[in-house]
C-alpha cells in the first residue's frame, strides 16, 4: 500500500527527500511538508505545504493526521510534541531518539556508555563548574549550548582564563556542556543508515572541509588510510546499533593526530556531507532513508565514482535576489534549491564534481578551483 509521507521542514533536504520519494510511487503516493516559509523549497518540486513553524502543535497534529508516516529534516523538532501524535502516524526516526539527539551532553552521555568514543566532556550548570572543568580539561576547551545549535553558533572557545566570564555571559542562561578541544587531523563522516527491522549498512568515510563552521567541501573518499575509514564506518555501525533510529542518520567524527576516531555529533536525518550521494553512489541518502524508515531492504552504499561536493553559500557582501548559477561542464552536477534571496553564507544549492575513469581526487581538486569562481553569488540590479 502506498503511503502519505510528511515531512518536518521543507528547505532543500525536504526537497530532495521529496525528490526520491516521487521516483518511489508504489510506495509513497504524495508528500505533505510543514514549513513556515511560503513557497519552499520541497512546495517548488510539488509538496503540499503545511505553512506553520516547525514546533507548532495544531500543525504537527494537522500534519500527523493527513499522513501515514513523517519523518524530518531538522532535529529542533518537539520531540514531546511528535510523541503526542505517535498514534496517528508512525514517526521516524522515533521520537526517543530525537530526544536523546537533540540535546548534546545527553547524546554524549548516551554514547559514552554505550563505549563509543567521543571527546571529553562534562555538564555544566555554574560558573563554578566551568572553573573546576577546566582544571580538570585545561585549555583550550569549547563552552557548548546543549541545545538548537548550528553553524557552531552555539559554541565557545576559551583559550584563557580571562575568557571564562565571557564565555560563560555569552550564552544567557542556556544549559551547556564543556568539552575538551580536539586538535583534530580531520573532519570526517559517515552517513549511516538502520531500517525498522534494524538492518544496517553505512556509506564509506567522508572528508568535511568547513569555513567559518560551516560546510564547504565534502570530499568523497576521505583521503586516509583504509585501517582509519573502516575504524570510523565500524563506530557508526554500532552508533546505529545503540540508537535504535530508522532512517539515515549523518555522523560528524573527527581523526586525531594518532589516527583515532571520536565522534564530535550526530545528526538524526539525511546530512549535507551525503549530497555526492547523489551522482557517487549506487543508493543516494535520500532513497537510502526512505527504504530505511518504510522498512525496505537497504539500498547499496557502493562508491561508485570519487566526487566532490562543494556547497553554494550567499556571497558575505550582500543580501537580495541574485543571479542565476549556471554550469555546463559535463561532470559537474548543479542542484540549486530554489531560494529567491541570497544572505551571507546561506546555503543556497550545491554540485557534485565526479571522476571519470582515471580521475582522482587530486585531478577533481584541481578542477574545482576554476568552478569555485563560477558559483560566486552576485546581485540583480
Ligand atoms: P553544525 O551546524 O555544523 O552541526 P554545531 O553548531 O552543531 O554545528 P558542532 O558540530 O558542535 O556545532 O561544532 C562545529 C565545529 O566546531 C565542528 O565542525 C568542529 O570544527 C569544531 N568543534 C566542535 N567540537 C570540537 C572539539 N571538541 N574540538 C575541536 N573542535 C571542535
Ligand atoms: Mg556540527
Amino acid at each position: 500500500m502506498s503511503k502519505i509521507l510528511g515531512i518536518i521542514g521543507g528547505g532543500q533536504l525536504g526537497m530532495m527527500i521529496t525528490e526520491a520519494a516521487k521516483k518511489m510511487p508504489e510506495y509513497i503516493s504524495k508528500v505533505i511538508v510543514l514549513d513556515p516559509t511560503p513557497n519552499c523549497p520541497a512546495s517548488q518540486i510539488g509538496a503540499e505545504q503545511i505553512i506553520a513553524d516547525f514546533k507548532d502543535k495544531d500543525a504537527i497534529t494537522e500534519l500527523a493526521k493527513k499522513s501515514n508516516i513523517i519523518t524530518y529534516e531538522i532535529e529542533s523538532g518537539d520531540s514531546d510534541v511528535l510523541k503526542s501524535v505517535e498514534s496517528m502516524a508512525e514517526i521516524e526516526p522515533s521520537p526517543e531518539t530525537l530526544r536523546i539527539i537533540q540535546d548534546k551532553f545527553l547524546q554524549k552521555t548516551f554514547l559514552n556508555k554505550s563505549n563509543i568514543p567521543v571527546p571529553d566532556f562534562m555538564k555544566i550548570s555554574s560558573i563554578f563548574d566551568l572553573e573546576e572543568g577546566l582544571k580538570k580539561f585545561g585549555y583550550p576547551v569549547l563552552l557548548k549550548a546543549r541545545r538548537d545549535a548550528y553553524d557552531g553558533r552555539g559554541n565557545f572557545k576559551i583559550e584563557t582564563p580571562e575568557q571564562i566570564q565571557k564565555a560563560y555571559d555569552y550564552f544567557n542562561g542556556q544549559q551547556l556542556m564543556l568539552e575538551k578541544f580536539v586538535p583534530f587531523k580531520m573532519e570526517v563522516s559517515v552517513i549511516a543508515a538502520r531500517n525498522t527491522k534494524g538492518q544496517i549498512k553505512t556509506y564509506p568515510l567522508v572528508e568535511n572541509i568547513h569555513e567559518e563552521n560551516i560546510l564547504r567541501e565534502t570530499i568523497a573518499p576521505a583521503r586516509v588510510s583504509n585501517n582509519v575509514s573502516k575504524k570510523a564506518e565500524a563506530i557508526a555501525s554500532d552508533t546505529m546499533r545503540v540508537l535504535k533510529g530508522a532512517g539515515v542518520f549523518g555522523i560528524e567524527m573527527f581523526v586525531t593526530q594518532d589516527d583515532q576516531i571520536v565522534i564530535n555529533e550526530i545528526a538524526p536525518r539525511v546530512h549535507n556531507s551525503g549530497h555526492h550521494t547523489l551522482q557517487s553512489s549506487e543508493t543516494s541518502q535520500f532513497e537510502q532513508h526512505l527504504r530505511a524508515i518504510l522498512g525496505l531492504e537497504l539500498g547499496s552504499t557502493k562508491l561508485v565514482h570519487p566526487t566532490i561536493m562543494y556547497n553554494i553559500l550567499g556571497s558575505k557582501s550582500f543580501e537580495g535576489k541574485y543571479k542565476q548559477i549556471s554550469l555546463s561542464e559535463s561532470n559537474v552536477f548543479l542542484k540549486m534549491y530554489g531560494k529567491e534571496i541570497s544572505k551571507p553564507l546561506r546555503k543556497l544549492g550545491h554540485f557534485n564534481l565526479v571522476a571519470n575513469n582515471e580521475e582522482t581526487i587530486d585531478h577533481l581538486l584541481k578542477n574545482l578551483e576554476s568552478l569555485k569562481e563560477k558559483v560566486i553569488t552576485h546581485p540583480i540590479n
